[in-house]
């Protein structure tokens, strides 16, 4: 029973499984029955047994499990909520309510296959205290359990996800798959097929970090060797001898002796022949670099880059590179070495990657509010758990303030007022530096507190795991410290009666958020399991959510451009606020579906490519362009090679030839979607449009990598029967890097570009692009 919003708070399915389970009595039972009721259960999963089937029995037995190395009892809910995600669902669990315990139960179950589960947790530290806090149990089934942290080598990944059950982040694993494409042996590749993964903090990685795109980056030294050999014969011509250009310096030409030259310099027996169309092409580009463009007029040097000047406005053009070898062609003249640069060798954003899973589950304390876009984005219902004792916490109405400094006065206040009763207090601010101006400001009153704006997991943890500490105040960005539990007087308890008496914590937010899942997951550090709790936010009108939002222009004009140190008394502006907030929701939401509906194609190309990859990889198909289209060669080949060392080299020609053409076309879709929105003003629409492009330039794939291998080949270095590929630079980059793109700003530019009307600078680069990219589509 999914309402219209997406959320199902229909638990009766579940608790006649909750039933099922309780059937099962083993606390009697000495350990050895249980584990023996383990192995049998994998057993059957084996054998094909459905795990709905078994899912009764092996919760009975993780529930014993958790009792016996724990000490733990688990909850009735707790149960309830592994069932949902045994299923494959969202589950809105309150914070505190045991999720890492309740995750167990649907690991267990999904590993009695053998085929693996991931828990993608939401940071590195997350991901070992789980799997090391869960460990004992895992052991006690006799299921094996394994956690990555950053830093970790090949070979410690890859044991990792060979085990049972894997705990990771959701972007190392992603990074993890990417790396796979750049293997050159199948034992290269970490991890196995992907089956099942339970997402903490759900919809943080599913929603906010969703769009983030994740890139693999290297060098391709070889293709740049070859670069370098052409730019060097082009170099020596001299103009006029050797080349011409038309009266406007639009276009170059070589004259018969720039052909010979280049011919004898290169040992071509003819540049215009069919098979040199690639050179060729090269050569042009070159020659386009060395003698067309100019330094200070079409682009600069400036930090060793080389930036493109818009040629209307005489700016500088902010991450902008010419296509096709262009940019390396101008750098090359410039003296800069642009081996050191890294060329996206692929990327996925996490939302797609996590697509990939054929099942996966999550798990957050607020789903609700995000349930639309879960719908929407992973066709996944989210279903409400209750708490195991009902939430007591009080979550004051806001108090708004005409300015901030009248806020952070009232925040301070309000914060030493209660810490001079001894309770805790944890403040989450909008950024480093409104943390920073608001201990500055209490530091006399209170000179231990605590401001984290470190950005270590760990240490965050750690100040965060012990804000629930008589007399303490902990000042923090909002985020900071997801997923670590607040004890009321810390782990040790210590006189947590006279906390709960002071109320418990206080939570005490400094601005209103964007999203009001942030806004409640600030709340929810308050009230854990029952306890007492207590939260409030302190708003003023100049807050960025309400100036960048004109939230002003709904509230009465008696308010506007007013000062006052006392705060605002009207229901009216704490609606506004929130409508704002809503209304914010949405338009991110329609932004984020636009969006998505561009990364469908790709998407689609990506998987094409890497299976293409991984048959080449695995040995089950060769793409043999060589052979087919060399025969000669390819024989005169194999006198000198053995067929083994043959096919040896086939597949790492071939495996880099892939990658270097799968860079290229994400180089064209990067161009591609830049013209988006010029389409947009010239064509109509420009998705249509940005489709199109795509299904084209991807039609010569095939043929593009044809021509890679083809290009390789005749160059090959032969030496004692051995193909000398290392010399050839054709084993893909020789360093990689990961990284996330920044994002933040993407989506509000996005949203920004769309109610853009036409502009000069638009205009410049729809001319840029007409020049130098549409080429690529002809
Ligand atoms: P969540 O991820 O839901 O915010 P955690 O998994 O971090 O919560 O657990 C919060 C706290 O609850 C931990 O200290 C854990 O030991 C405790 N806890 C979990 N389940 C139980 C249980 N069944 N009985 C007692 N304590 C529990
Ligand atoms: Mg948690």
């Amino acid at each position: 029973m999914v309402n219209n919003n997406g959320i199902d708070r229909n638990l009766r399915p579940f608790i006649r499984t909750l039933s099922k389970i309780k059937k099962y009595s083993l606390s009697e039972y000495p350990d050895s029955q249980i584990k023996a009721m383990s192995h049998a259960l994998k057993e059957r999963a084996q054998n094909g047994e459905t795990l709905q089937n078994l899912l009764p029995e092996a919760f009975a037995v993780t529930f014993e499990a958790i009792k016996r190395t724990l000490g733990l009892t688990p909850f009735d809910v707790q149960l309830l909520a592994a069932a949902v995600l045994a299923k494959g669902r969202i589950i809105e669990f309150p914070t505190g309510e045991g999720k890492t315990l309740t995750a167990v139960f649907a690991a267990y179950l999904h590993a009695l296959t053998g085929e693996g589960v991931h828990v993608l947790t939401f940071n590195d530290y997350l991901a070992k205290r789980d799997a090391l806090w869960m460990k004992p149990v895992y052991d006690f089934l006799d299921v094996s359990v394994r956690y990555i942290n950053e830093g970790m080598s090949t070979r410690e990944h890859k044991d990792a996800y060979c085990a049972d059950i894997t705990y990771v982040t959701a972007k190392e694993a992603g990074f993890d798959y990417l790396k796979s494409f750049l293997a050159y042996h199948a034992e290269d590749v970490v991890q196995r097929d992907f089956k099942y993964a339970i997402i903490d903090e759900a919809d943080s990685i599913l929603i906010d970090e969703a769009r983030v795109p994740l890139v693999i980056a290297g060098d391709i030294p070889t293709l740049i060797e070859i670069e370098k050999k052409l730019f060097h014969a082009v170099s020596k011509l001299e103009r006029d001898l050797h080349f011409e250009t038309d009266e406007y310096e639009e276009n170059i030409f070589l004259t018969e002796t720039g052909v010979d030259m280049i011919e004898k310099d290169l040992r071509l027996d003819n540049l215009y022949d069919v098979k040199n169309v690639d050179i060729l092409a090269k050569i042009n580009v070159i020659l386009q670099a060395q003698f067309l463009l100019k330094k200070d007029v079409d682009y600069i040097v400036r930090k060793d880059e080389v930036q493109i000047v818009d040629e209307f406005t005489g700016r500088i053009m902010k991450n902008r590179q010419w296509p096709d070898g262009l940019q390396n062609a101008v750098e090359l003249k410039e003296g800069l070495i642009p081996l050191n640069k890294g060329v996206v060798m692929n990327s996925i954003t996490l939302q797609n990657f996590l697509k990939l899973y054929p099942s996966i589950c999550g798990m957050t304390g607020t789903a609700c509010s995000a349930a639309p876009e879960f719908h929407e984005f992973y066709n996944k219902a989210v279903t409400v758990i209750p708490s195991n004792r009902p939430c007591i916490r009080i979550d004051q109405p806001d108090v708004v303030f005409t300015h901030k400094d009248a806020k952070y006065k009232a925040v301070a206040v309000e914060i030493i007022k209660e810490h001079t009763k001894g309770r805790p207090i944890l403040v989450g601010t909008s950024s480093i530096e409104e943390s920073e101006h608001l201990a500055d400001m209490l530091r006399e009153a209170i000179p231990d507190i605590n401001v984290l704006n470190a950005r270590n997991d760990s240490e965050e943890a750690v100040i965060i795991a012990n804000a629930g500490k008589l007399h303490t105040v902990t000042i923090s960005t909002n985020m900071a410290g997801r997923g670590v539990d607040i004890q009321l007087g810390g782990i040790e308890k210590n006189e947590y009666q006279r906390i709960c008496s002071l109320g418990g914590l206080y939570v005490i937010g400094t601005n209103r958020f964007e999203s009001i899942r942030i806004d409640n997951q600030l709340r929810g550090r308050a009230g854990r399991q029952g306890d007492p709790g207590e939260s409030r936010f302190f708003i003023s009108l100049e807050d960025n959510l309400i100036v960048k939002y004109r939230v002003n222009d709904v509230i009465p004009p008696k308010y506007r451009g007013i000062k006052q140190e006392q705060p605002l008394q009207n229901p009216l502006i704490n609606r506004a606020i929130l409508h704002t907030q809503k209304v914010v929701e949405g338009q991110t939401f329609d932004a984020k579906l636009t969006l998505s509906k561009y990364s469908y194609l790709v998407d689609d190309q990506r998987k094409l490519v890497h299976k293409k990859r991984d048959d080449i990889l695995r040995g089950d198909t060769a793409l043999s362009f060589f052979e087919k289209t060399s025969p000669e060669k390819y024989r005169e080949l194999m006198t000198q090679v053995s067929k083994e060392e043959f096919e040896r080299a086939q597949k790492v020609i071939e495996l880099f030839a892939i990658n270097k053409c799968w860079a290229d076309h994400l180089q064209f879709i990067e161009s591609a979607m830049d013209g988006v929105q010029i389409i947009s003003m010239a064509k109509g629409d420009p998705f249509l449009h940005y489709n199109q492009e795509l299904v084209d330039a991807f039609e010569h794939f095939e043929n593009q990598i044809g021509a890679v291998i083809k290009e390789i080949y005749e160059t090959l270095i032969v030496r004692d029967g051995q193909i000398d590929l290392n010399e050839m630079g054709v084993k893909g980059p020789a360093s990689t890097r990961t990284y996330l793109v920044h994002d933040g700003t993407e989506l509000q530019n996005f949203l920004n570009e769309f109610n853009a009307s036409v502009s000069a600078p638009l205009y410049a680069f729809y001319l840029f692009y007409d020049k130098y990219i549409k080429k690529r589509a002809d």
